[in-house]
């Protein structure tokens, strides 16, 4: 990705991820970082920008080849006696994929990280476990399909965290693997390749980094997981699907005698550089020692919904002061304002209470979760993003303050009305790295790759 020269921007309102300045001028380097942040400036030559200008959203978790089945799943067909439940989804996720190419996957990718753009995320966690052709058999490359959506990233311009995917079995305690899931199947050996491979592309490249994910308890086991760890002990970060599902907590149990979050607690030093994606279903003791660990907790509000998983244990969660953000996972939103909505919603409709998340008077509950999900989004990406200060990358979103939607609001009370009233995308440009890549509401190459997208569809139908 091409940087441009050193230049300045100045917007008269800005969240700076802390707080809120006025008559902010930005001076941002040729790398893409932010170099210089002064509050009462004038403007003075710097690029003016009409809007509000908050810092980019981190999106921690996508499946990118899911935005292509989105909405396709909502019907009782697979079972027919209204049973459906996440397996059931699962088992039409896999037979979607068993038609994916690197072409199709890319086309798709693109696609979404156009889309993640317009509505505010500046970063994607890419949690990629299609490793394998349709057959099962490797590509030439191990890391063929992460690659393609590291292509997509950068043609989109979005930036990009790889975070492979290991998975070895079909079930705790090294059951097999099925036939569904034999594009994602590597041993450690073969794992460590994937991310060697990836390293060498994604390692000086500023709008991206690199991590491991170990798919879930149900797909590696204690020794695998130990035995990969070590070998990539220089991994800053290592993403891992844990506790969505209730008979995930069974399966658990019935082969270890304890729950998932606690099972990882108690085996691996889970620290700072994890993320838990999901860890739906937690006690109060694992939610307080996971909230003690500094790991963050990787939270999709709308696909948890989605797949009938259950509540996080948010509000407890946040009151022993928790890491978290937030992702789309399966994409059936893809607007973190709808993501941080429904994480309170939630809340709210178990406790009968209202901000029920705001554990701070200082600010309002939307920008409590708006600044709160920008720390751990930038934490589980290992990027200095979340906060427009020098030494950040200049990864911003301009809000269009003049949107009847909007109008008349300010502060504290546009981020709130930005969460919690009306949909409209009111996301007007949007920056990357210094770079300019949403104007108005449109992306340089939206045609380009949205036809694409419609090929890939119809060959994906026919
Ligand atoms: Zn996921």
């Amino acid at each position: 990705m091409k940087h441009r020269d050193d230049h300045s921007i100045w917007v008269k309102y800005a969240f700076l991820g802390n707080s809120w300045a006025e008559d902010v001028r930005i001076g941002i380097n040729s790398s893409g970082e932010i170099t210089g942040c002064v509050a009462q400036s004038t403007a003075n030559g710097a690029t003016v920008i009409n809007g509000v200008l908050i810092p980019g959203m981190t999106n921690l978790h996508s499946h990118a080849h899911q935005r292509a089945m989105a909405g396709l799943t909502e019907k009782n067909s697979t079972t027919g006696n209204r049973e459906d439940s996440f397996w059931t989804w699962r088992t039409m996720m896999y037979h979607y994929l068993e038609r994916i190419q690197p072409d199709d996957l890319k086309a798709i990718a693109s696609q979404l990280y156009l889309e993640m753009l317009k509505f505010g995320y500046t970063c994607v966690g890419e949690f990629q476990y299609l490793h394998h052709d349709l057959s099962g058999n490797p590509y030439q490359d191990r890391a063929e399909m992460t690659k393609q959506c590291f292509q997509a990233a950068v043609e989109a311009g979005i930036a990009f965290t790889a975070l492979p995917v290991l998975y070895t079995y079909g079930g705790f305690g090294g059951e097999p693997a099925n036939q569904g899931q034999k594009r994602f199947l590597n041993n450690a050996e073969e794992f460590i390749q994937v991310v060697e491979s990836l390293e060498k592309d994604i390692r000086d490249v500023k709008n991206a980094s690199l991590g491991i994910a170990p798919h879930s308890l149900r797909a590696v086991d204690q020794e695998l997981l130990k035995e990969v760890l070590q070998h990539c002990s220089e991994a800053e970060i290592v993403h891992i699907h844990v506790a969505e599902q209730l008979k995930e907590i069974e399966d658990c149990l019935a082969w270890s005698n304890q729950r998932p979050v606690e099972w990882l607690l108690n085996h691996f030093d889970i620290n700072h550089k994890w993320c838990l994606i999901h860890a739906t279903h937690m006690t109060a003791a694992e939610t307080a020692d996971l909230a003690k660990s500094g790991a963050v907790a990787g939270l999709c509000p709308t696909t948890e919904a989605n797949l009938g998983d259950g509540f996080f244990n948010a509000e407890q969660y946040f009151v022993e002061k928790g890491s978290w953000g937030i992702g789309s996972d399966s994409h059936i939103s893809i607007s973190p304002f709808e993501e941080l909505r429904w994480l309170e919603y939630g809340q709210r409709l178990q406790t009968n209470r209202r901000n029920v998340l705001n554990t701070t008077v200082k600010s309002s509950t939307g920008c409590h979760l708006y600044q709160q999900a920008l720390i751990g989004g930038a934490q589980a990406t290992a990027r200095k993003t979340g906060r427009i200060k020098p030494g950040y990358r200049a990864d911003f979103v301009v809000i269009d303050d003049m949107h009847p939607r909007l109008y008349g609001r300010s502060k504290d009370d546009l981020l709130d009305s930005l969460i919690f009233s009306g949909n409209d995308n009111t996301v007007k440009d949007v920056y990357v790295g210094g770079i300019k890549l949403i104007e108005d509401g449109h992306h340089q190459h939206e045609t380009n790759i949205e036809n694409n997208f419609r090929s890939t569809i119809n060959r994906l139908a026919g």
